[in-house]
């Protein structure tokens, strides 16, 4: 089947596609609809966050299994403090009560982002929201890179599988938005539960060498997929019908992208921030770069003679 979305992630002569890493993480709160208009409002039209379900079934854009300190108020402007409850043992309506527009500048996680700014009142949104959000005819050549999270706790289960999946593709259907979406996970089996359901959408395989270290503060991968290597995923990801494959910066090499390429596996890395790793990337012949600072992916390309629009 042919996925015209994929296109949208591709790299061509002159061009290296930018995706906004939950939006733009570095300079505005992660995953939320301000985030999301500030990396559009960049000219950057392909957008990453993370979809977690809520009890009562509702998709939402959040990134952690459990409501994070570092990134959590409630209305009165305190820091939750104490338990992380789960968003999966949360409804809709409690978690509307939350904002999730600043980062305490005092966690190991807020300390990360000191560029990003400190807003008031941002909600956690649901996928509907954002969906809304890119319906709007501007944004008409916006793509989405719908990240599904695993719980870890419920992972082996093929009903919740089949529900979250289930639950997800409804509302990109609901809102025509299914050919301009790949879905996108470390959970392999999710994926081919998304092919099952949702053929239409191409799908896209995360991956991270557990050599690697996890990110400080955050939700580490829950990673269902075979063993990977540094050379094997390329062959593994092609076998599996995958469009894209999504490899941690630090495990990707020459000869793995060529060979991904050659597969004909478009190839995105995450999440690239600094500039010497930009670059590398880019000397790469990567098809695209997930980053937290779009604009600073913009600068190097452009001082590369490269583009990313078109
Ligand atoms: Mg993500």
């Amino acid at each position: 089947m042919q996925h015209p979305q994929v296109e949208a992630f591709a790299g061509q002569e002159g061009l290296i596609r930018v995706v906004g890493h939950r939006g733009a993480r570095g300079l505005m709160p992660e995953n939320t609809l301000e985030g999301f208009g500030f990396t559009l409002a960049c000219g950057v039209r392909l957008l990453e966050f993370d979809v977690v379900m809520t009890r009562d079934n509702v998709p939402v854009i959040t990134h952690n299994h459990r409501l994070t300190g570092s990134i959590v108020r409630d209305r009165e402007g305190a820091w939750l403090r104490g338990a992380e409850p789960k968003v999966s043992d949360l409804d809709w309506a409690d978690l509307s009560q939350l904002d999730v527009g600043g980062l305490d500048g005092s966690s190991a996680y807020g300390q990360r982002f000191p560029d990003q700014a400190f807003l008031s009142g941002v909600g956690i949104p649901r996928l509907r929201d954002l969906c809304r959000l890119v319906a709007q005819p501007e944004y008409e050549d916006v793509h989405l890179m719908l990240e599904i999270k695993s719980d870890p706790d419920k992972m082996k289960d093929a009903q919740v599988r089949a529900g979250i999946v289930a639950a997800v593709v409804a509302e990109l259907r609901k809102m025509g938005l299914t050919e301009r979406t790949l879905m996108h996970s470390f959970d392999w089996n999710l994926l081919a539960e998304c092919s099952a359901q949702a053929p239409e959408m191409p799908t896209s395989y995360l991956t991270q060498l557990p050599e690697n270290a996890d990110d400080i503060g955050e939700d580490s991968a829950t990673n269902a997929s075979p063993e990977l290597t540094v050379d094997n995923p390329p062959d593994l990801i092609c076998a599996a019908g995958g469009a894209l494959w999504c490899p941690y910066y630090l495990d990707v090499t020459a000869q793995a992208v060529a060979r991904a390429q050659t597969l004909g596996l478009r190839v995105a890395v995450w999440t690239v921030n600094e500039v010497a790793e930009i670059d590398r990337m880019i000397a790469l012949g990567v098809d695209a770069i997930i980053t937290d600072f779009p604009g600073r992916v913009q600068h190097r390309l452009l001082a590369h003679g490269l583009g990313w629009a078109g």
